[in-house]
């Protein structure tokens, strides 16, 4: 078994085990117990190490074990419109040049605050189950340039299936690059740093088609010895890393932390390009989305800590309509918005305002 593979085999997904770490109040372990069923809850040994269990607040305790806030019934489980965009199962076709795989339902961690919540973990039904029909697809539209191997995580897929994906791909001249989104980089590094099959066969298909990883680090705490090797070793194999933030309210909604974030992110080779609006996911929205306005002054105070590289992050909001970009605020005290990427293309690069309500978290 590789190091990684124990490390996943070690990993906590009962509230039994984590309540010998975390000490539960007694009272609150039935509806613990509930929102495991509901939501499934997996922190594998390296991430829980990253916690420092004397502070209630610790924002990697946040985003990896479960609190009573994920029973809320508010919010939806498909944000982004995730449904009307499947063109076959595991393959989504919302944007004409981008096509987005979800190629696993596992995860190397369960985020609390993950939009996918309705499926890691659980159900198979949207997962992609025959790789050959979803390349048929996109060898017979010519328009699609880019394909996002995503999930769950792209990374928690074996060895063999990554190699099944990227021979496919790879033969389909009309696609520039091919993207992985994997938080295993953040989460569980010695998925890259310990698995020399993995990284010789991205290095064979990196030689026929450029390759990237999407990750996403919430917070500097995630920026560690083994997260940096892991980048590098990819940085090494000629595979750029690419973040997406997601705005967490008791992670990083606070400027200085996120700019320190963006800052060690540039630091160590990863460039920074998505600060997410957190979605209003279910089980999600009632404690990690930050009003639209106070997300809008802290990604803007960030900004000015950062170098061009960093100041180059656009904070977007993912929209069942398309990505979104937050401007900034008007005198008048409406929000000033653009269209980053549009599902209708009469929309592309179309600016509006909106008036916000008080404490408005979505448009
Ligand atoms: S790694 Fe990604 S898909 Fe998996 S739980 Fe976290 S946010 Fe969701």
């Amino acid at each position: 078994m590789k190091y990684w593979q124990t490390l996943l085999a070690q990993g906590y997904n009962q509230i039994e085990t984590l309540q010998d770490l975390f000490g539960f109040p007694p009272e609150d372990i039935p509806a613990l117990q509930e929102i495991q069923e509901q939501y499934p809850v997996f922190v594998n040994p390296y991430y829980l190490s990253l916690i420092d269990r004397a502070d209630p607040e610790d924002p990697i305790k946040k985003m990896s074990i479960p609190s009573l806030n994920e029973l809320a019934s508010i919010g939806s489980f498909d944000t982004s419109g995730e449904q009307s965009n499947t063109v076959l199962p595991g393959l989504q076709h919302k944007y004409r040049e981008t096509v987005l795989i979800l190629s696993t339902n596992q995860c190397a961690m369960y985020c609390r605050h993950c939009f996918r919540k309705r499926l890691v973990g659980l159900s198979v039904n949207e997962i992609c189950s025959y790789i050959g029909d979803m390349a048929d697809y996109i060898r017979s539209h010519e328009e699609i340039s880019n394909v996002l191997i995503s999930g769950g995580d792209a990374f928690m897929n074996s060895n063999e299936t990554i190699r099944q994906y990227l021979s496919l791909l790879c033969g389909i001249p009309h696609l520039d690059l091919i993207r992985f989104g994997t938080r295993t980089p953040v989460v569980l590094p010695q998925r890259i740093t310990s698995d020399p099959e993995l990284a010789a066969l991205l290095k064979d298909y990196r030689e026929k088609k450029q390759i990237f990883v999407i990750t996403q680090f919430n917070h500097p705490n995630e920026i560690t010895r083994e997260s940096t090797a892991a980048v590098e070793m990819l940085l090494s194999l000629g595979i750029p890393v690419r973040n997406q933030t997601v705005l967490l309210k008791g992670v990083n909604d606070d400027s200085h932390v996120l700019g320190l974030l963006l800052k060690k992110l540039t630091g160590i080779g990863v460039i920074p390009y998505y600060i997410f609006q957190c979605r209003p996911a279910k089980g999600v929205m009632n404690h990690f989305q930050v009003p639209l306005s106070d997300g809008y002054e802290i990604v803007r105070n960030a900004m000015q800590m950062q170098n061009g590289q960093g100041k180059s992050c656009r904070f977007i909001l993912s929209h069942v309509t398309g990505k979104i970009e937050i401007l900034g605020l008007l005198e008048d005290g409406s929000m000033l918005f653009k269209y980053h990427q549009a599902k209708d293309t009469a929309n592309a690069g179309r600016i509006f305002t909106k008036k916000l309500s008080e404490g408005q978290c979505w448009v």
